[in-house]
């Protein structure tokens, strides 16, 4: 036997009680010849004191332990000394007084200290088995155990069944670059990784599952933003004979169910309904943050008939004018507004107008242009008070919104509005952070590509359009046709999206004809699809959220790959095992790949 106790469990009431406990050697003290010892394991930390007048011998053996090394400890509890109490510790009223030890396995000097956050991630990365053994990443890891078994124990109760996908799968030309696996059995063809079970859980349907889930790893092979990685985790659902309102019930009962079992927080149900529009509208954005208001405020009736002609010309374009009012921030600095004008600029705006509020003053070169009736309106639609800071967007009502939007943003992060979701502690909530659900429906179905000069699906090639837009669809007004798609947004990120999906065979023809995907092209890369929904598909639709961004928030973390066991870095290489690698000519060979020479490799 190793161990009789864990680290975590010794009380007052242990007393005098025989033990042997096992871990790492967290931190060692050496106080005038006596040795205190942080016993460590995955449930916490047990003092043990090696006193020289107490057993010379083993005191000696103690004084050669590092930070790190494996020890087993068999001993007595004591109670610590008065006035050396531990409050802070489970285990701080008690020692242990050890009678053997038997060093179990060195540890070499460490690479990096555990007991401080390292600064340098590559180096992390490198040792991912040491970082582990900090607490926080330590408690992120049950986190998401506990999160993926909520989600199991929950879809479970409502008779959904986990069917695992293929992973060497079929390469489509929709959404990101695949990763490809050659194939050795038949030479020059190739597997690609899945992107989503996508086609997979729609085929369940077409097989009569009729209720599905699946936890399932996804890969795609981009370019890494900071909060992306290659692989990654999704909870995968699809329902037959369900409505978007069906999902919608499921997935709030199931992420009720994971806040609950993963943090001990009560969700509020049902989420708020916002249609993509009404988002952009308000937020300027299609994952709204609203934890803080700062709502785009519409000014086309103010300005319809207005002398400033930058105003009056984007409305007689038939586009916008809409501002919004950042309160307080009229001591914007001048390297703040630099900093929004280049936002704006980004975003397609000309320029970006501002008025600050100051001792009664409205200061901006604008002004002037304002009748007195108009800035009466502004005032009272954007509830204008000293202190105020407004900005404006007068264009068409995608940049107007956009750039709004993501000023908005970015005033809410210089004024620090954000009130992040604080961390749990030890998978209870250390506060009450807010968590802000809300759908957003109603997407486009289409978006055009300019770089492709063609429009593209918004969400998958297999969602459905709105029946009410299926006129609009039929008329080939792609612009104005809405999906039946919808986004869980979760503080302002997009935790999850699915769609209702096109079961009749025509319109899916349809659809790929409007994707630009010839019939020959539909044969060779949907062939297998379209043959299912002729032999008797239901009605279907589903959804898919992304696991790791949804435990990284329940964790209060900034980045996936702090809820990741062994996440790629920025450049996609997992520096522990030096993942990609070269691989040995023979192997190449049994591929028939001939790597050309003018590529690094
Ligand atoms: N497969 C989709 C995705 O990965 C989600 C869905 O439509 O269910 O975005």
């Amino acid at each position: 036997m190793f161990r009789t106790h864990d680290c975590n469990s010794l009380r007052k009431s242990d007393i005098g009680r025989r033990v042997t406990l096992a871990g790492w050697v967290n931190v060692t003290r050496d106080h005038g010849g006596v040795i205190f010892i942080d016993l460590r394991d995955r449930q916490g930390l047990t003092q043990v004191v090696f006193r020289p007048e107490e057993n010379a011998e083993l005191a000696k053996q103690a004084h050669t332990l590092r930070g790190e090394d494996v020890i087993q400890v068999s001993g007595t509890v004591a109670a610590r000394l008065p006035g050396t109490e531990n409050p802070n510790l489970a285990t701080g009223d008690i020692e242990i007084i050890p009678s053997e030890l038997r060093i179990l396995n060195r540890a070499d000097p460490l690479p990096f200290p555990l007991d401080a956050d390292p600064q340098n991630e590559d180096l992390r990365m490198t040792h991912r088995y040491l970082d582990l053994r900090r607490p926080r990443l330590a408690r992120n890891l049950r986190i998401r155990h506990l999160a993926a078994k909520s989600t199991r124990d929950y879809l479970d109760s409502q008779g959904f069944v986990e069917v695992e996908t293929p992973i060497l799968s079929k390469s489509t030309p929709e959404g990101a670059r695949d990763f490809l696996v050659p194939s050795r059995i038949v030479p020059g063809k190739f597997y690609a990784l899945p992107q989503a079970p996508q086609q997979y859980k729609q085929l369940l349907m077409v097989a009569g599952v009729e209720k599905y889930f699946q936890i399932a790893k996804c890969f795609r092979d981009e370019d890494l933003r900071a909060d992306r990685q290659p692989e990654f985790t999704q909870i995968d659902i699809e329902a037959s004979f369900a409505t978007p309102d069906d999902i919608f019930a499921l997935t709030e009962g199931m992420l009720a169910a994971i806040f609950k079992t993963a943090c001990d927080i009560d969700i509020k149900m049902p989420f708020d309904r916002l249609t993509y529009r009404e988002a952009l509208d308000r937020y300027g954005s299609d994952k709204p943050d609203r934890r803080f208001e700062m709502k785009l405020v519409d000014l086309g009736e103010t300005f319809r008939e207005s002398g400033f002609k930058v105003f009056r010309g984007a409305l007689d374009a038939g586009g916008v004018a809409k501002a919004i009012n950042a309160k307080g921030f009229a001591g914007i600095t001048i390297g703040q507004a630099d900093e929004l004008t280049e936002i704006a600029k980004l975003h397609g705006a000309k320029g970006l107008a501002f008025i600050k509020i100051e001792n009664g003053e409205w200061k901006s070169p604008i002004v002037k242009f304002f009748s007195d009736a108009e800035k009466t309106a502004l005032q009272s639609k954007l509830n204008i008070e000293e202190g105020d800071c407004v900005f404006f967007a007068a264009d068409k009502w995608s940049v107007a919104c956009e750039v709004l939007g993501r000023l908005r943003l970015r005033i809410a992060e210089m004024q620090d509005l954000h009130g992040r979701a604080r961390p749990v502690r030890a998978g209870l909530a250390s506060g009450a952070p807010d968590w802000d659900f809300l759908w957003v429906t109603e997407f486009p179905l289409f978006e055009w590509s300019p770089d492709e000069n063609k429009w593209n699906a918004m969400h998958h090639p297999f969602t459905r359009p709105k029946a009410e837009d299926m006129p609009l669809f039929e008329a080939k007004k792609f612009p104005e046709v809405r999906a039946e798609a919808y986004d869980v947004v979760l503080n302002g990120v997009e935790i999850g999206g699915g769609s209702m999906r096109i079961y009749e065979p025509p319109l899916q023809e349809k659809m790929f004809e409007a994707l630009g995907i010839t019939s020959e092209a539909q044969q060779a890369q949907f062939g297998h699809l379209l043959r299912a929904l002729r032999l008797g598909a239901p009605p279907h639709g589903g959804i898919a959220f992304g696991f790791d961004r949804l435990v990284m928030l329940i964790c209060g973390e900034q980045s996936i790959r702090d809820v990741m066991a062994f996440p790629k870095n920025n450049r996609a290489m997992d520096l522990m095992s030096q993942s990609p690698s070269e691989v040995d000519p023979k192997q190449l060979r049994d591929l028939g790949i001939h790597l050309s020479k003018d590529k690094k490799l």
